[in-house]
C-alpha cells in the first residue's frame, strides 16, 4: 500500500483488526520511509451475478430466493436447504462469472440434491425440468436408479477387498463339522 506522504510502495502493518460486524478488516500501517502511519480497511469484492430467466428477463442472483425454492422442494425431508444454497453461492463468486441462466442454477441444484436426498431431487425436478408427461417423468427415475445402482455395486466392490483366507471360514459355527471324522 503505498504511502501517502513520500509514495513509498511498501508499508508495514502494525495491527489488524474486524470491524464491527467483522465484515471488513482494519489494518493500521506504518511507512518505512518516512514513517508516516495510516489505516486502511479490507472488504471483501462480491460481483453481482446476473440471472438470465427463461423469459429472458434479467435479475440479480439472490441466494434467499434460491433457499425458498429449494426449502419447498426439501420440505420435512433431511437436506440443509440453506446449505446448499451457500454452496451455490460460493461456487458462482468462485467463478468470477458475471451472469447465469437460471436453468444452469437449477441443473447445478439438481447435481447437488442428486447426492443427498433422492425425494428432494425428484420434487425439484419435476417443478424445474417441467416433466411434460408421466414417460419423462419414469425416465428420470430410471436414470436416477441405474446411477444409485452402479454406485452401490462399486462400493460393494471396495468392500470386497481380498479376504483373509484365515478368516474367511469364523464365524459360521456348527457349518463344518469336519472335526467329527
Ligand atoms: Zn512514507
Amino acid at each position: 500500500m503505498k504511502c501517502p506522504v513520500c509514495s513509498c510502495q511498501d508499508s508495514r502493518v502494525l495491527d489488524s483488526r474486524p470491524v464491527e460486524d467483522g465484515s471488513s478488516i482494519r489494518r493500521r500501517r506504518e511507512c518505512p520511509v518516512c514513517g508516516k502511519r495510516f489505516t486502511t480497511y479490507e472488504v471483501i469484492d462480491t460481483v453481482p451475478i446476473t440471472v438470465i430467466k427463461r423469459s429472458g428477463k434479467h435479475e440479480f442472483f439472490d441466494k434467499h430466493k434460491l433457499t425458498y425454492g429449494l426449502s419447498r422442494a426439501c420440505l420435512k425431508r433431511p437436506v440443509d436447504a440453506g446449505a446448499i444454497a451457500d454452496s451455490i453461492e460460493t461456487e458462482l463468486q468462485n467463478s468470477l462469472i458475471s451472469e447465469i441462466t437460471s436453468k444452469d442454477i437449477g441443473e447445478m441444484v439438481l447435481d447437488r440434491l442428486r447426492v443427498v436426498d433422492t425425494v428432494s431431487y425428484i420434487r425439484f425436478a419435476s417443478v424445474y425440468r417441467e416433466f411434460r408427461d408421466i414417460d419423462s417423468f419414469v425416465q428420470e427415475i430410471k436414470t436416477l436408479n441405474l446411477a444409485s445402482k452402479r454406485k452401490n455395486a462399486i462400493r460393494a466392490m471396495r468392500e470386497k477387498q481380498p479376504a483373509d483366507p484365515e478368516k474367511s471360514g469364523e464365524g459360521k459355527p456348527g457349518a463344518g463339522g469336519d472335526e467329527n471324522g
